[in-house]
């Protein structure tokens, strides 16, 4: 390859030549790209906080997890299970086997690539094309199941945990019973999220969150109760999910929150309180979240945005609610961000209702 420039004809960036709008490079460069996992922006959701209806005053929040390298929260969690096993023994070369609703997988995939070893994983046919797709490029071991209750022995999780037994010396991550996935939200997300929430707004009234694993709610949580005890725990819940308010499971579209049981990680007394919320409405506050902020999230970013937005209207003016972007919209192209799936899944005219 052959650059018309000579490097030397570009100046570096020094402060006084740098434009104003041009954020300061990295203090350094990088080994790889894990070294850019977390230390997310908090943003300020203004415009999309008005098109919600809320009070001028009140500020919607939302931690841009999305921008982790891997498009997810779930790089944050990729590193804690390898660090979690690398201490009981994996060596690089060794097989990791994970079952996953694909953000998690794509993470370790990443992982995987840098630090040297070989991942399966197993995921659900629910599971969006464009994920499977990313774990493949990555280099992951794909195997597919049905969309099936807990339980039942073709549930990814009972598959994967098969898997883990069949393939000599590796090792099943669980990242559904791994407490270094609550640890590192703990230490890191929770942290993060309260101080950029007091820079931003001087108080942090409500955390709304939804559970997957539930590492990302509970980790904050547990931060939150010691380091900001008035904060109120929202749960934001698929409707259909039983996490919320029990009763009978019914599927829906939105991927990675909500189950048809209560996942081990979320504690009992954790939450202050839940809301939830239609595919539908996760699908309008996703795509509004696009036109109004310009940024691409997914499902479960607008189920979260959704329940914070109601509990922000339930509160008094100038209150302050934060919430995580969870993942990237990039994941979602062939599903809800096409207007022609939308008309084909209880989706009619979605996309025309935001676009008015
Ligand atoms: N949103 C998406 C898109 C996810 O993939 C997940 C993880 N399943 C979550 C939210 C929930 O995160 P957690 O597992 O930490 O509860």
């Amino acid at each position: 390859m052959t650059s018309s420039l000579p490097l030397a004809a570009r100046p570096a960036p020094t402060e006084s030549n740098r434009s104003p709008d041009v954020p300061a490079p990295p203090a350094a460069v990088g080994p790889n790209v894990l070294g850019s996992i977390g230390r997310t922006p908090l943003l300020d959701l203004g415009r999309l906080a008005a098109r919600a209806g809320l009070p001028s005053t009140t500020r919607l929040l939302g931690k841009a997890e999305q921008l982790n390298p891997g498009g997810s929260v779930k790089d944050r969690l990729a590193q804690a299970l390898f660090a979690e096993a690398e201490a009981r023994g994996l060596r690089p070369g060794g097989t990791v086997v994970e079952a996953t609703s694909g953000n998690t997988g794509i993470s370790l995939a990443i992982a995987a690539a840098v630090r040297g070893y070989r991942l399966e994983v197993v995921a659900s046919r629910k599971v969006s094309s464009e994920k499977i797709r990313l774990l493949e490029v990555l280099g992951a071991h794909v195997t597919l199941t049905p969309d099936v209750p807990h339980g039942d022995p073709s549930h990814y999780l009972e598959v994967a945990r098969r898997r883990a037994e069949e393939i000599p010396g590796a090792v099943y991550l669980d990242q559904f019973r791994s407490l270094a996935n609550v640890k590192v939200h703990e230490e890191s997300t929770g942290p993060e999220l309260l101080h950029q929430a007091l820079e931003l707004g001087g108080r942090l009234d409500a955390f709304v969150c939804g559970v997957g694993t539930g590492g990302t709610l509970v980790g904050i949580a547990r931060f939150l109760r010691r380091a900001s005890p008035a904060t109120r725990i929202v749960l934001a819940d698929p409707e259909g999910s039983v996490l919320a308010h029990g009763g009978a499971f019914r599927s829906y579209r939105v991927e990675g929150i909500g189950d048809d049981s209560i996942p081990p990680l979320l504690t009992p007394g954790l939450v202050d309180g839940s809301v939830s919320v239609s595919d539908r409405d996760s699908f309008r506050f996703a795509l509004l979240a696009a036109r109004t902020e310009g940024l691409l999230v997914g499902g479960s970013s607008g189920c979260h945005l959704a329940a914070a937005a109601e509990i922000a209207r339930d509160l008094p003016k100038g209150a302050v609610v934060a919430t995580i972007l969870s993942d990237t919209g990039r994941n979602y192209l062939s599903k809800f961000l096409d207007p022609a799936w939308c008309e084909t899944h209880g989706l009619e005219g979605l996309h025309e209702e935001v676009r008015a």
